[in-house]
């Protein structure tokens, strides 16, 4: 009989909990190992800026697996467990503090970590950054007695705190450096909807400008000098200006890391026995034909489960269409495909915009790069399929919502 085997995972996140489960439930019948610096037992992150950070649903729902889960399936949940190094040479991870806990397999899951301002002033009380739900409760505690808040950078985290900034009764400035919100995420004239979502929201939209220093009183914000040397007032800042993969241990441990760690379509690393997915993945994906790291849930919602069947072995590939979704006011969205920076010729609209409920495509040589969703649901899986088909579309149809996006889909001049 031969010994067990223990699969390590590193980082309790989305894609680590989603991967320990699916070790289960494909029958591994070794140890598992999930090892997680946060306090936390594994949580979603996209509650903490919607409906958790605006006090509309119980913490409670933010967890991936109800707290008996772990023990019941076996699976060794170390929290406030930072994983220092890795020895590859010897197969085993030490904790901080001084534990080694050996491998055969071992999964990096490590997630990002938000980009920091560097200008004077960012160190203050009442700066805030929103990654965990300890982040997510300060802020929402700050917001119940703020009247003025300060958000710099208008991409999705930046979108999202603002309306719930607005609807906490707090004035909100949004301060970017492009010259509209998400510009170089989904083009002008998407753009342009969010930047007027917000307006008439009631939100102050400065775009095009630069953070020159967060101002203080007595070691706390009082408001944000720009680079034109205006203030903006503020009791409270809030900063989303991106994120970084937390890639230092595999960096450290000399696997290829480039954007984060670098993968194949089976999510592995050069080193057969050590695998990544999730934000910290920089994974190869078939249908683009190009490496990409996604920071979406639903990339570590499905990347985890296929390393897990690769750490055992299956030979499975990761080849979904990236889909994400943001939910700000009352307009919700889904996003299905990649559009690379500028790399579509026109954004084409089915629906009326104006209406609140309206699909918009992204084209590129008259195929279907992406596709967004607003306030419309049910049809990812034909949108996907489009852009999986990546073939010439019948563009008046595509815009046209009395022709069902089944029939323009089923009239694509390719074999699917
Ligand atoms: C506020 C917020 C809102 C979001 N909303 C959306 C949304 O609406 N739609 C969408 O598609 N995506 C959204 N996302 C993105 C999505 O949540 C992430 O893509 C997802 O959480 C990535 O999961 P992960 O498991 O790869 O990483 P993470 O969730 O970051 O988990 C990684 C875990 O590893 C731990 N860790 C790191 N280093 C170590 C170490 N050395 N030792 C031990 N543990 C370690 C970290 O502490 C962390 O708990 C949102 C993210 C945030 C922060």
């Amino acid at each position: 009989m031969t010994a067990p085997q223990t699969f390590v995972i590193v980082g309790a996140g989305l894609a680590g909990a989603k991967a320990a489960e699916a070790l289960r439930t494909e029958g591994f019948s070794g140890r598992v190992v999930l090892m997680g610096e946060e306090a936390e037992r594994p949580y979603d992150r996209p509650p903490l800026s919607k409906d958790y950070l605006q006090g509309r649903s119980e913490k409670e729902m933010i967890y991936v697996h109800p707290s008996g889960w772990y023990a019941e399936h076996d699976v060794d949940l170390r929290l406030g467990a930072r994983v220092i190094s890795i020895d590859r040479a010897a197969r085993e991870v030490t904790i901080e503090g001084g534990e080694r806990v050996g491998y055969h397999k071992l999964l990096l899951v490590t997630g990002s970590t938000p980009r920091r301002l560097t200008v004077a002033g960012s160190d203050l009380g009442g700066v805030f950054y929103l990654r965990g739900v300890k982040d997510c409760e300060a802020i929402k505690s700050a917001f119940a007695t703020a009247k003025r808040v300060a958000i710099i950078g208008a991409g999705w985290i930046g979108l999202e705190t603002a309306a719930a900034a607005r609807a906490a009764g707090c004035e909100v400035t949004l301060l970017e450096r492009g010259d509209l919100p998400l510009l170089a995420v989904v083009g002008r004239e998407v753009a342009e909807i969010y930047a007027a979502l917000h307006r008439d929201h009631g939100v102050e939209l400065r775009m095009g400008v630069e953070v020159a220093e967060i101002t203080g009183q007595d070691r706390r914000a009082t408001g944000v000098r720009l680079g034109d040397a205006s203030m903006v007032d503020a009791d409270v800042v809030v900063v989303g200006v991106g994120i970084v993969p937390d890639a230092g241990l595999a960096e450290a441990a000399a696997l290829t890391v480039d954007n984060g760690v670098v993968v194949d379509e089976q999510l592995a690393t050069a080193d057969p026995d050590v695998f990544a997915a999730g934000d910290v993945a920089n994974v190869y994906y078939p249908l683009l034909g190009a490496h990409l790291r996604l920071e979406h849930w639903s990339a570590a919602l499905n990347q985890g489960p296929v390393a897990a069947a690769n750490m055992m072995g299956r030979g499975v590939s990761y080849n979904r269409v990236p889909y994400f979704f943001s939910d700000q006011y009352d307009m919700g969205m889904e996003y299905s495909g990649y559009v690379g920076k500028g790399r579509y010729d026109e954004i084409v609209f089915r629906g009326d915009v104006a209406s609140g409920a309206f699909i918009a495509f992204w084209l590129g040589d008259g195929r279907v790069l992406g596709g967004m969703n607003v306030n419309i649901w049910d049809v990812t899986d034909t949108i996907q399929a489009l852009v999986r088909a990546a073939a010439p579309v019948d563009k008046a149809k595509l815009v046209d919502p009395a022709v069902s996006l089944g029939d323009v889909l089923g009239g694509l001049a390719v074999p699917r």
